[in-house]
């Protein structure tokens, strides 16, 4: 303990002085040489430069230029604590000396693994007892696919091999989450898709409800599903997979009945449901999972993002005892991967639930930033012409915009209206994301009332800054 400040004093040191100190021009210069960026097109944006950013601290960033933009999406969706938390740095330091890999196949485990599963038992809802590990959420969902099959067959119903997953969900990018996904655009890129995944629609009220009214729209979209299961037949259906809220797809949120009516139709035919909490778990409305906002239970969940709050990479499927107790008897399970469970991103996921759990964080999302925010929000809106609504809880919301209030227009060019606010945000330093029409927040969880007063100012200056420019 008493080495404590030399080893923060050190590691700042260190990191300081890790990379020579740039031009913004040449750092673009050399990222557009060298750098293949995520879902972008790299043509236009080595012609524009990507924007560099340096370090952080709290819900702020800092670029190259030394601008301060203010986080509203926590990362990408991850950060939940907040940027610069030395102690998980510290817990990162002394855990690489101590023991930085070790794996956890071949008869082998080791202590941060283990206190993590333990801990995540304690914080998971009631049943969600076993845990396994892997990387990203992409992983989790493919590791997801792996233990739905194994279970069927260790339960003698191989035939059980469909998974139904819903259009405009998110679930990754490797091919099995990019097939669960229901982005076309992902689709048009690949050649094949993972056999045995099926799409229905999504419970997207706002486009494509229509004359129902929510309660109407909210049950025919989640009776597509049983459709979808007599279509197939049961016997052949083995999960049905969904995000509690969209998140990539524009944090929409679902009519308050569909997720009790998807949840009655999977019992009924005795199909999985697999709860995709990769942006919904550690916290993000409010409690430590979706699921338990929306009121239902599932039977697997899989996790990323906020699990170490991005500091490291990590995912991780949780099962509940049913499930695991299922797979536990069925001898080898033939899945695995290098770093599951990897010892440094464990320590850092523990170290984060306890930030999570024993600092009040999503304690204070539920009872007190996370009302504020969506209140002042929709308060900061509710008089704009271009925005048709927001959904939201707790430090997560999707704002509609609308090209006529009264009839819930859409746009034709959305992507472009989008982006137009976007880069209105991009100016103003503000960061809040765009998918088509709808405008996307997810704040780091420990944002204070000014700092959401700040936000929620900035996001309102550039939707009507955008309103102005379309007329
Ligand atoms: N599932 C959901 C709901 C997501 O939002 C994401 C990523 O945004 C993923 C899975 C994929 O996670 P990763 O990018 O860590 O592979």
């Amino acid at each position: 303990d008493n080495r404590r400040p030399a080893i923060v004093a050190e590691s700042r040191q260190q990191a300081a002085g890790l990379y020579a100190a740039r031009e913004t021009r040449e750092w673009q210069t050399m990222d557009a040489a060298h750098h293949l960026h995520p879902f972008s097109d790299m043509g236009a944006l080595n012609q524009a430069g990507s924007r560099v950013i340096t370090r952080a601290q709290g819900v702020y960033l800092w670029d190259s230029d030394g601008n301060k933009i203010i986080d509203g999406m926590a990362g990408l969706w991850c950060v939940n604590v907040g940027y610069g938390r030395t102690d998980l740095a510290e817990i990162a330091y002394r855990q690489m000396l101590e023991l930085p890999y070790y794996n956890t196949f071949f008869k082998t485990t080791h202590p941060p693994v283990i206190e993590l599963s333990q801990l995540l038992s304690e914080v998971a809802p009631e049943g969600f007892e076993h845990f396994f590990y892997c990387n990203s959420g992409s992983e989790g969902n493919d590791t997801t696919l792996r233990i739905v099959h194994q279970y069927w067959r260790a339960k003698g119903q191989p035939d059980k091999k469909y998974v139904i997953s819903r259009r405009n969900g998110y679930h990754g990018s490797t091919i099995a989450g990019a097939t669960l996904g229901g982005m076309g655009y992902m689709h048009e890129q690949m050649p094949a898709q993972v056999p045995y995944i099926v799409h229905i629609n999504q419970p997207y009220w706002y486009a494509e409800g229509g004359e129902q009214t929510l309660e109407e729209f909210g049950l025919a979209r989640a009776r597509e599903l049983e459709a979808k299961i007599l279509e197939l037949g049961a016997d052949k259906v083995a999960a049905f997979i969904g995000e509690p809220f969209q998140g990539a797809g524009g944090v929409i949120f679902p009519p308050a009945n569909y997720w009790p009516e998807i949840e009655r139709i999977c019992r009924k035919y005795d199909i999985l449901l697999c709860a995709d909490e990769v942006i919904g778990g550690f916290g993000r409305t409010g409690e430590w999972f979706a699921h338990q906002h929306f009121g239902f239970t599932p039977d697997t969940m899989t996790l990323a993002k906020g699990l170490t709050s991005g500091y490291v990479p990590m995912g991780a499927v949780a099962l509940k005892r049913h499930v695991a107790d299922v797979l536990i008897a069925a001898g080898d399970f033939n899945h695995g991967l290098t770093y599951s469970g990897h010892p440094v991103a464990a320590a850092i996921a523990i170290a984060n639930i306890k930030l999570l759990r024993d600092e009040g964080i999503i304690e204070r999302v539920k009872t007190d930033t996370g009302p504020y925010f969506q209140q002042a929000l929709r308060e900061a809106l509710a008089d704009s012409p271009l925005v048709g609504g927001v959904d939201g809880a707790g430090l997560v919301a999707g704002i509609q915009l609308t090209s006529d209030k009264a009839s819930r227009g859409r746009f034709e060019n959305a992507w472009e209206i989008g982006t137009l606010c976007r880069d209105f945000c991009f100016k103003n330093n503000l960061i809040m994301r765009a998918t088509a029409d709808r405008m996307l927040l997810s704040p780091p969880l420990v944002i204070n009332r000014s700092e959401i007063d700040e936000l929620v100012e900035k996001a309102a200056r550039c939707i009507g800054l955008t309103a102005r420019e379309l007329g």
